[in-house]
């Protein structure tokens, strides 16, 4: 019978033809060729935790959590060769024993290292790039089982390419990363009036290192997260507190008043108020992939939107009036996160200073009103959605918003000439291959 894959939210789901799990590279290799000599499509995955149907199939799922290997460090170079299925956890973990860390996390480390990269993956910090900036070359295995070596000098268009690649060109069995020395980080949360921080943003972001706001729906508070690297020695939070704030109330707390505000809609507004006076200020000072990532227990969706950072402020202050003027059932925050430009040609950053502004709803209620409408709001600024989060444009509506778009593609025709890689989704972001038509499908991919 066919395996059933299911996303981390348990909203996205596929019976693939068959899943592969290499060990190698070379094993790797064998599984796409086959897949070739049967003429199925194929989807690389990683641990699942985008929200779209980007890992949907029905032809071969290649599933790389075998292939988490460390395999070279440098440390006076800072470069290290890992096999893409790692896992973030594990990868930060080995760094650190080597005296090294990544430049820069988002809030989880759960995701595969080559599905974080795929989907321009980011952190917080305006001196600081997405994730997939710091690929300094990676390995590539195409449609006929061929390893391809890319990095800047000898393809600078397809270096440019697979840093964020959706998956669409080839599966990627291994990368070099530019790791830094590892650091410690500060990081103070606290609740602040959301006047008093929109009106200082320019400021707040400039002054902290990693600096991020969590605006509160239905109040006018916003939780702020700030961030700064320090040789201080570490001084985690205590049991109780930690306990307190990422056991209770960040997951417990949290899933409990989502429960409740599917119960009762019209109570979202009392309940978020009740949520924002149970949150204090939460120190921790830390080796830094301690200190970004958290646990998520309660689960999600989510639409996510890059725009050009000057917009940052005027954007959540309409996203925020959306919410209270329609009274809109939503508890979860919403997140304003930025970035430094980079030049990955499916970057969402591409180009430009950017500002993430990040809209959630929990599982099982209704979202798409809502991240439609929010949607409606970022296309007026130019808007680039996080290509592993909800959202609803197609390749009509993406492609003016990437000055490398062409360039994309005709790396895609080059190395997936065939359409191999492509799937609902694919098609819908990307459109068809330039090149020939792509290979009959069989079996059907179940969605929601
Ligand atoms: C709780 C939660 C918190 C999150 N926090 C953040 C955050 O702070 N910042 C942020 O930017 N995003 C965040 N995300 C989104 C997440 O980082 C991305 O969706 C990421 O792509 C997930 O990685 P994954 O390993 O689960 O990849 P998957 O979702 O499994 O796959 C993502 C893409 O990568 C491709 N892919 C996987 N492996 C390969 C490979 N070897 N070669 C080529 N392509 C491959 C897949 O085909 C797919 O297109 C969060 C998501 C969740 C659920």
């Amino acid at each position: 019978m066919a395996e059933k894959w299911r996303n981390w939210a348990r909203q996205q789901s596929c019976s693939p033809t068959r899943v592969e799990r290499p060990a190698s590279e070379e094993q790797l290799s064998e599984a796409l060729a086959r897949a070739a000599r049967d003429g199925l499509r194929v989807r690389p995955v990683g641990s699942g935790h985008s929200f779209t149907d980007t890992c949907l199939t029905d032809g071969v799922m290649v599933d790389q959590s075998g292939m988490g290997r460390v395999l070279d460090v440098d440390r006076a170079t800072g470069l290290v060769r890992v096999e893409a299925g790692i896992k973030l956890h594990r990868l930060t973990a080995e760094l650190h024993r080597h005296g090294l860390a990544l430049e820069n996390q988002g809030d989880i480390d759960t995701q595969s290292l080559a599905g974080a990269m795929a989907t321009a993956t980011h952190g917080t910090g305006e001196r600081f790039p997405n994730l997939s900036a710091n690929v300094v070359g990676c390995r590539l295995v195409t449609a006929t089982g061929e390893v391809v070596e890319i990095d800047e000098a000898s393809d600078p268009d397809a270096w440019r390419a697979a840093r964020v690649s959706l998956g669409a060109l080839g599966v990627i069995s291994e990368y070099t990363l530019r790791c830094v020395p590892a650091f410690r980080i500060h990081r103070v949360d606290e609740l602040r009036p959301v006047g008093e921080v929109l009106a200082d943003l320019d400021a707040l972001v400039a002054t902290y290192d990693h600096f991020e706001v969590m605006a509160l729906p239905h109040t006018d508070q916003v939780l702020t997260y700030a961030s700064r690297r320090t040789d201080r020695p570490a001084a985690p939070p205590g049991r109780v507190s930690a306990w307190w704030n990422d056991d209770v109330l960040s997951n417990a707390g949290l899933g409990a008043a989502c429960h409740l505000g599917r119960l009762f809609p019209r109570a979202v507004p009392g309940i978020a108020r009740a949520v924002t006076g149970a949150v204090g200020r939460y120190e921790q000072l830390d080796d830094s992939h301690r200190v970004y990532a958290h646990r998520r227990r309660v689960r999600f969706t989510e639409m996510e939107y890059a725009i050009p950072r000057v917009h940052a402020a005027e954007a959540l202050e309409r996203v925020r009036a959306l919410i209270t003027d329609r009274r809109l059932p939503v508890l979860f925050p919403i997140e304003l996160r930025f970035t430094a430009p980079d030049d990955a040609f499916l970057s969402t950053a591409y180009g430009r200073d950017t500002a993430y502004l990040a809209v959630h709803q929990v599982v099982r209620a209704e979202y798409e009103a809502f991240f439609r409408a929010v949607e409606a709001i970022m296309d007026e600024y130019g808007g680039r959605p996080h290509w592993g989060k909800r959202h609803f444009q197609t390749s009509g509506t993406l492609a003016p918003r990437y000055p490398g778009w062409q360039e994309f593609q005709a790396v895609r025709a080059r190395l997936d000439p065939d359409g191999v890689f492509t799937n609902d989704y694919l098609a819908r972001v990307l459109g068809p291959v330039g090149a020939a038509p792509a290979r009959p499908r069989t079996g059907r991919a179940d969605r929601p």
